[in-house]
């Protein structure tokens, strides 16, 4: 087995190792340090930990995006539904709202965790320790400003790499600006979003 670890994680791993007085703080520090980068296969294998991040407004969170998230949590170790909290674009839901029926909506998923962000995703990207960025499909009418969005993130930071999961056929009609104007307008698709956002989105728009 190579286990090819960063400078400062061996250094961290010789302190441990050598320091009597720190041994059981750097030992601590370094099995926390490679925890975040590296997990336990069952075989017994350290293999390394691979943080997905699925960045999106989520205003709200629909069935579509519950869809792409399952099936990128079926490959990546982590994946992080990441919240974007954009000034300049008014939302309807706030972003603790938003945040809560994303996190409810997504708890039947183990490796998934709900955080937000703002500013430039590729920065957020390397605070969080994350090499891919996940992002689903619709149609062609998608593609087009993902593509430009995904060279601009490699442009970036080129070891961020952008993975793209197609939908299914029975979401690919489904965006949370839909959804907003079905309810706004008294009606009701409940196919479209988890029940959360159901109730969220009656007691939004009657209120209103
Ligand atoms: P929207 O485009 O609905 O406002 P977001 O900005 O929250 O949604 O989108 C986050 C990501 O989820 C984008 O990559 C978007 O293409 C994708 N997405 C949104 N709705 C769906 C859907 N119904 N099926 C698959 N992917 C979707």
């Amino acid at each position: 087995m190579k286990l090819c670890l960063k400078f400062s994680e061996w250094r961290l791993v010789y302190y441990s190792l050598n320091i009597k007085k720190y041994r059981a703080q750097y030992a601590i520090i370094a099995y926390a340090k490679i925890e975040a980068r590296w997990s336990w296969r069952e075989e017994g294998f350290l293999v390394r930990h691979i943080r997905a991040v699925y960045p999106g407004s989520f205003d709200p969170i629909t069935n579509g995006h519950i869809y792409i998230a399952e099936r990128a949590a079926a490959v990546f170790d982590e994946l992080e539904v990441s919240v974007l909290i954009n000034p300049q674009k008014q939302s309807t839901f706030a972003m603790k709202e938003r945040c809560e029926m994303a996190e409810e909506a997504l708890a039947h998923i183990p490796n998934v965790t709900v955080n937000h962000f703002d500013g430039l995703l590729v920065d957020y990207m390397k605070q969080r320790e994350a090499r891919v960025i996940i992002r689903g499909l619709r149609a062609m009418s998608d593609f087009e400003y993902e593509f430009q969005t995904a060279l601009m993130n490699r442009q970036l930071a080129p070891d961020i790499e952008t993975f793209f999961i197609v939908t299914d056929a029975q979401y690919s009609y489904i965006s949370s600006n839909a959804v907003r104007d079905v309810y706004r307008f008294g009606a009701a698709v409940p196919d479209m979003v988890p029940p959360i956002v159901e109730r969220r989105l009656i007691e939004k728009f009657q209120n209103s």
